[in-house]
């Protein structure tokens, strides 16, 4: 641990912000798992003034522990009458806690591989080829269940197999689908249900250009110049291209559609305004009047980062509610964090585990026979408690195409 010594790496605005109300902590999932003060939005500001100020160090372990139980989902910022950014707050903790103390050991060994892994393409495709076998032959069974991705990957899955527009239907111009890491690993099902959706309302689904992962998870875990490094390549792999991003992972399009702050310049805040989730691109009218029946009752899971940073979880619950014959239940808890938080559920099993307790029991409570959610971490964390989880884009997919 170093000495605690004044630091200047907070927004002293930011956090001047913050006048302790405490309005946010009923929306904070940690602090309502624990109702200690350094595991809520409050104490986490107030651990930051003591680090800002020389009082504690950064690297000191009830800081380290505040900081790294946080979710990150940022309900306490839209709650927030101060509108406090505690989002781009917490994420300067990280770095700093990242670079005075980066994770050592076999958990240190495995996020690096990981975040390798995320940086390349065919790194990505041999893990995931690597995951499906093990889980061809059972191998996965030796893991600790919590570290068992409660998902089958299905070696061959191609992103082909959707319809263009038919022949004479107005063309809206081209969309490219940001296939992403995890996403065009693991849900390639779900690719090509969105690209059967961008085509049945008049867009010619693109699959490239392919930048291998978009950096949220870098961002959160406190790995800021690869956080960066990633949003420039992705910014990148699509200069000379007109027309929307669509991006299918409700984690990534929050991300992305931050690159403008992130990176401070022109062409990322333009790059930032090309970013759309389906329910951008396609309206609930549409979907009423051209859908076919999809008979089944599901409740609605808002991720995080659809509902408190795109702030679209409203538009794309009604998109889903618009599909014919769908019943779609809210659970009495919408406004919570299932615990996912991209690796967050691996590094912080108790939060993790507590957090999706209570979404099951908010799921059970409403008697739905699945989960509608349009995040990737979100859906295996939700099917942990044996739910079956669908994609907007699935149930729109089922709905649009004959
Ligand atoms: S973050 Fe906002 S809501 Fe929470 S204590 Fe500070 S001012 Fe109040
Ligand atoms: S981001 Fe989420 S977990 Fe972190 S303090 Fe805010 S509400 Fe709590």
């Amino acid at each position: 641990m170093t000495q605690p010594e004044p630091m200047s790496i907070f927004d002293a605005d930011q956090l001047a912000a913050c006048v302790q109300c405490g309005f946010c902590l009923s929306s904070c999932p940690t602090y309502e798992t624990t109702y200690l003060e350094e595991h809520g939005p409050r104490g986490r500001i107030l651990a930051m003034r003591l680090v800002e100020e020389g009082e504690l160090a950064i690297d000191d372990p009830d800081v380290v522990d505040s900081m790294e139980t946080c979710v990150q989902c940022r309900a306490c910022e839209v709650v927030c009458p101060s509108l406090v950014e505690f989002g781009s707050l917490m994420e300067t903790a990280r770095a700093a806690i990242n670079e005075q103390q980066p994770p050592a050991g076999a958990e240190g060994r495995a996020q690096e591989v990981l975040f390798l892994g995320l940086k390349h393409r065919w790194l990505l495709r041999a893990g995931t080829i690597l995951l499906a076998l093990a889980q061809t032959l059972r191998l996965d069974r030796v893991l600790p269940e919590r570290l068992r991705p409660a998902r089958r990957v299905r070696l061959g899955d191609t992103l082909k197999g959707y319809r263009l527009p038919p022949p004479g239907a107005p063309i809206r111009g081209d969309a490219f689908l940001f296939r992403g890491c995890v996403m065009d690993g693991m849900f390639r099902d779900v690719h090509r249900a969105t690209a059967q959706v961008l085509a049945a309302v008049g867009y010619r689904p693109r699959f490239e250009p392919a930048p291998p992962c978009c950096g949220a998870l870098s961002a959160h875990a406190g790995r800021e110049s690869e956080a960066h490094a990633m949003a420039e390549a992705t910014i990148a792999a699509y200069a000379g291209t007109t027309g929307p991003i669509l991006v299918n992972s409700a984690g990534c399009g929050g991300s992305m559609k931050e690159y403008g702050t992130l990176l401070g310049t022109e062409e990322a805040r333009a790059f930032s305004a090309r970013v759309k989730n389906l329910a951008e691109l396609v309206t609930p009218e549409e979907v009423a009047a051209r859908g076919s029946d999809v008979p089944l009752t599901l409740a609605y899971q808002a991720p995080c980062h659809l509902k408190n940073v795109q702030g679209l979880a409203e538009q794309s619950r009604a998109l889903v509610a618009a599909i014919p014959g769908l019943t779609l239940i809210e659970p009495d808890d919408e406004q919570q964090c299932c615990g996912s938080g991209g690796i967050y559920s691996y590094l912080q099993p108790a939060f993790g585990d507590a957090m999706l307790a209570r979404k099951d029991a908010s799921f059970q409570r409403t008697g739905a026979d699945g989960v509608v959610s349009a995040n990737p971490g979100c859906a295996m964390q939700i099917a942990r408690k044996g739910w079956e989880t669908h994609h907007p884009a699935q149930l729109l997919a089922r709905s649009l195409t004959p």
